[in-house]
């Protein structure tokens, strides 16, 4: 699939000096636009290993007491241990994961959206919507016909 394309990894977009027809870009739409109308806001998650086995793969915690949101055992798809996710707000250093999709970041989403770039946009950062992976391909599918 990637024949006649060079591929370079762990480089971040902008990288200065490489020339470029079509950019497709999935990181952050805020990003891409050097966070001209301020940042959107993401949740992120803290991962802590806990000792115990779960008889299924996951255990979601709802109740606003319990300050974890869920439990997966990774035993569960050829993995070896159980991790406790702590939802955290997103910085520069952890990986943005749920969009906080509120009024105040989709009024600043709209902003970034009526920008002009002739980048192909996409995923589940440049969309700044939770997408799930069969969503993801179907829109990257869409985009390249
Ligand atoms: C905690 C968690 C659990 C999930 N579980 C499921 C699940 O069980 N099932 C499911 O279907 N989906 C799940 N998803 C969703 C799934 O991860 C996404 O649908 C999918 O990864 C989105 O693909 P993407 O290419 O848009 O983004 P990503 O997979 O995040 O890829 C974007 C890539 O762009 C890179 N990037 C960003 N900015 C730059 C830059 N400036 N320069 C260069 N590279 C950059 C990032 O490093 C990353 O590698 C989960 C997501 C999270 C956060």
């Amino acid at each position: 699939m990637l024949e006649g394309i060079e591929v370079r990894l762990s480089c971040r977009y902008p990288v200065a000096g490489i020339d470029y027809a079509t950019l497709v870009y999935s990181g952050k739409l805020d990003a891409l636009f050097n966070y001209k109308y301020g940042r959107l806001e993401y949740r992120s998650l803290s991962f802590v290993q806990v000792p115990h086995q779960l008889h299924q793969h996951a255990v979601n915690y709802c109740d606003k007491q319990v300050p974890y949101t869920r439990d997966v055992d990774y035993r569960h798809f050829g993995g070896s241990v159980t991790m406790r996710e702590y939802p955290v707000l997103h910085t520069d250093h952890n990986v943005p994961m749920y969009p906080v999709r509120d009024h105040v970041n989709l009024d600043i989403l709209a902003k970034y959206q009526a920008l002009h770039t002739s980048a192909i946009v996409g995923g589940r950062l440049g969309s700044f919507r939770y997408l799930d992976m069969d969503k993801v391909i179907a829109q990257a599918i869409h985009d390249a016909i």
